[in-house]
């Protein structure tokens, strides 16, 4: 059909399975296993149904944005709200990643950022991980339109440390750095302390894993005001209202129950440990793990066959086709029930 050469083409992002059965165990998606704390299930019962007439209010002026200010010690006018942290990247790809030079991010990472890339006509190039799966900051010091990569980066759970973070931001002034912290709560260094000195720096967040709201679609940016205010011109050309009442709602109870979200982030934290010991011992090795997940590879058994056999037993974890990572499974860290249930697997599997 000749309407078809005008079309925009894409090889769309593959997202995780969602199979939505009861007695699965999910651990393919790095959710949380555990609830949003008790205040969220109780804003609920409060929320007005005659309030859904209205449109909701802007992200950045609800309590939300207050919140989350108070949480980061920034200013309301330094953080941006968006639809997911998918949603709030998408638009910092179109907003800062204009300057006609490739942006850079690393070979094995996030499979969005090229998928973005591509859509919206951004030349990119990506940079080898070295060995040990770590992102090497000199890589990142040639002439560039833009730099992105997660910390801990995705799939590996590999952390940076913070001066190597702001070694890549410092030799990057005249350019955006943003810094994919989804998984920065489970043991990792924010780089949130670097806004005070890098106007170039923002830092994306989300409340899909550490905070239980993957549904919700809740995401976020912290950054200097000017770039923020970027952010929000290009947000409000697109689309202007988003995030709907209920979630800006509950948003806020999620972030306001501090100790309830650190006790969760613990037990994530204690249960990864004893899964590094457990998986050691039926012949697995991955690198040290800073995510709510391990990125593992079996001595002997394929990490597709290890996949599909798991599928099998309805447990459900990430396999990727493709080159470097093949012989690896990315699995969610669950509760520490799922993970027994998970191990029994394996050792029929593997043993
Ligand atoms: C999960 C994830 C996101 C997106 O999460 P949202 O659910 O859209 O907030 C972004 N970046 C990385 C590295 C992730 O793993």
């Amino acid at each position: 059909m000749k309407w078809e050469e005008n079309v925009r083409k894409v090889v769309p992002y593959t997202p995780g399975e969602q199979p939505d059965r009861p007695g699965i165990i999910k651990l393919n998606t790095n959710e949380s296993p555990y609830p949003p704390p008790p205040g969220v299930a109780a804003a609920i019962e409060k929320l007005c149904a005659d309030r859904m007439r209205l449109y909701p209010a802007f992200p950045e002026q609800t309590a939300l944005a207050a919140e989350l200010a108070g949480y980061y010690h920034v200013g309301t006018d330094q953080i941006f709200i968006g639809v997911g942290s998918d949603d709030v990247l998408s638009m910092a790809f179109m907003t800062f990643f204009n300057g006609g030079r490739p942006i850079l991010f690393p070979d094995i990472t996030y499979s969005f950022y090229d998928v973005w890339a591509e859509v919206y006509g951004i030349p990119y190039e990506r940079k080898p991980l070295d060995a040990e799966f770590r992102i090497r900051p000199q890589d990142y010091k040639q002439p560039n339109g833009g730099v992105i990569f997660p910390n801990p980066n995705a799939p590996t759970g590999v952390l940076m440390g913070l001066e190597q973070v702001e070694e890549i931001v410092a030799a990057n002034r005249d350019v955006v750095v943003i810094v994919d912290e989804a998984y920065i709560d489970f043991g990792g260094i924010s780089a949130v302390p670097l806004l005070e000195k890098y106007d170039n720096l923002l830092v994306v967040q989300t409340f899909s894993k550490s905070r239980s709201m993957a549904g919700m679609r809740i995401g976020y940016a912290l950054g200097s005001p000017q770039l923020i205010r970027y952010l929000n011109d290009v947000k409000y050309s697109v689309n202007s209202y988003t995030l709907n009442y209920p979630t800006l709602e509950l948003g806020v109870e999620a972030v306001r129950d501090r100790a309830y979200f650190a006790s969760c982030c613990e037990k994530i934290i204690h249960t990864r440990t004893q899964a590094e010991a457990e998986l050691t011992r039926r012949g697995f090795t991955f690198p040290k793990s800073y995510g709510n997940f391990i990125f593992a590879a079996h001595k002997s058994v394929p990490a597709r066959e290890i996949y599909e056999r798991l599928k099998k037993n309805d447990i459900y974890v990430r396999w990727w086709n493709k080159e470097r990572i093949d012989n690896y499974l990315r699995i969610t860290i669950g509760t520490d029930e799922q993970m027994e249930a998970l191990y029994a697997a394996l050792d029929q599997i593997c043993g």
